[in-house]
């Protein structure tokens, strides 16, 4: 099994969005819409980019596996460097975001009030397309 299939295998909810590249749900926080990005290079290497914000690490513990476990081959102490995520990946979490937020926006007119867990849920839904932002921006 290579390092995708294998990472792929224990993830939930993943759907190819291009040759190579994968959206799925994070394992390392409460993911409703899947936040995490896959990325897998020509020689095998796999890069991870979770919009919920997760560390990499965090991920790969979630899943028990280790950044050895992203590599076909060991590559000595090479660090995954930050990955370039296509705006069509981009947009497709921003898109999911803005489409919780109609929800949220329903729901909050039928009852006239506003939840802590909707509200939260908001905050995420900024914090996470502010984030895709900044990764447009390179940043
Ligand atoms: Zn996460």
């Amino acid at each position: 099994m290579n390092a995708a299939a294998k990472l792929l295998d224990r993830l939930e909810r993943v759907k190819q969005t291009a040759p190579g590249r994968w959206l799925a749900r994070c394992p390392a926080h409460e993911d409703h819409s899947p936040s995490l990005s896959v990325r897998e290079l020509d020689d095998g290497r796999l890069l991870l980019y979770d919009f919920g914000g997760c560390e990499t690490g965090a991920v790969l513990a979630a899943l028990g596996l280790t950044l050895a476990d992203l590599f076909e081959k060991p590559l000595g102490n090479f660090a995954p460097s930050h990955s370039r995520i296509p705006a069509r990946d981009l947009l497709e979490v921003i898109s999911e975001e803005v489409t919780a937020v109609a929800i949220i926006g329903a729901a909050m007119l039928a009852k006239k009030t506003v939840t802590e867990t909707d509200w939260q849920r908001l905050a995420q839904a900024a914090a996470r397309i502010g984030r895709a932002r900044d990764h447009a921006h390179g940043r």
